[in-house]
């Protein structure tokens, strides 16, 4: 059975101690009210990991990171590597992220060496593929789509495959309020679990999860929540509330 799983994306907000607070809130909330069969995932910036990995103890609520580097150690100053983000006891790393695509260049090969390293330091991988605005019109979302995928993790071996958990994420939709449809989700989520089966067998891609990501609030989480391929959200802005991303796991 594949896991239902809610993910926050901090991305660069909250100084340390509004983290440690967002972080206590959430491992409160879950702590009273226990997660049964989901987790929820908190990625936040490098600064808070260590500490919010070490306080969260609510059972299905973990830390993650938001990137990694995809060497192993050594001399590349400012970057941290997925040894040390697993040493702070988190167990998961986003990779791929759009902006990181787009603002830090990040193509396909270097997504794959960030890909293999998180995964040899035994970190879950959600791995983010998407479309922009002009690549859907053009009618070259599905291409792009399958190719981010093949580049990226379909390279992997099943075993390793099998800790990366999908993330769809348009790019359209990314902080921009504007949300796929429920049937756009889906629609695209069916494809990748097909890509998933031609590549694995159907086993594996029963057992893949498959996260939404774009302007997912508490609000419309349900109704994308609903579609039979839609395991769970990749959630930005509205994580940073507690109320707001407690909500979202609760419509999972
Ligand atoms: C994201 O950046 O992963 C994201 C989904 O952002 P938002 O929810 O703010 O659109």
């Amino acid at each position: 059975m594949r896991k239902k799983i809610v993910a926050g994306n901090w991305k660069m907000n909250m100084e340390l101690s509004e983290g440690v607070a967002l972080a206590t809130g959430i491992n409160k909330y879950f702590k009273s009210e226990p997660l049964k069969e989901k987790e929820a995932i908190l990625c936040t910036p490098f600064i808070h990991l260590g500490i919010v990995s070490t306080l969260l103890n609510a059972p299905g609520v973990t830390a993650g990171a938001q990137n990694c580097s995809e060497h192993k150690s050594g001399a590349y100053t400012g970057e941290v590597s997925a040894a040390m983000i697993r040493s702070t006891g988190a167990s998961t790393v986003i990779i791929g992220h759009s902006e990181r695509r787009s603002y830090y260049h990040e193509d396909d090969m270097l997504l794959a060496a960030k890909t293999a390293e998180a995964l040899r330091n035994n970190l879950r991988v959600i791995f983010c593929c998407g479309e922009v605005l002009s690549e859907r019109e053009d009618n070259n979302h599905f291409a792009v789509v399958k190719r981010q995928l093949e580049k990226g993790i379909f390279v992997l071996p099943e075993e390793e495959f099998r800790k990366c958990i999908i993330a769809y994420e348009p790019v359209w939709a990314i902080g921009t309020g504007v949300t796929a449809t429920p049937a756009q989700a889906q629609e695209m989520h069916h494809f990748i679990r097909e890509l998933v089966a031609g590549k694995y067998g159907k086993n594996v891609a029963d057992d893949t999860t498959i996260l939404y990501g774009g302007s997912c609030k508490a609000s419309n989480a349900a109704e994308l929540f609903a579609n039979p391929d839609v395991d769970g959200g990749l959630i930005g802005g509205a994580s940073l509330s507690r109320e707001e991303f407690c909500n979202i796991v609760n419509a999972l």
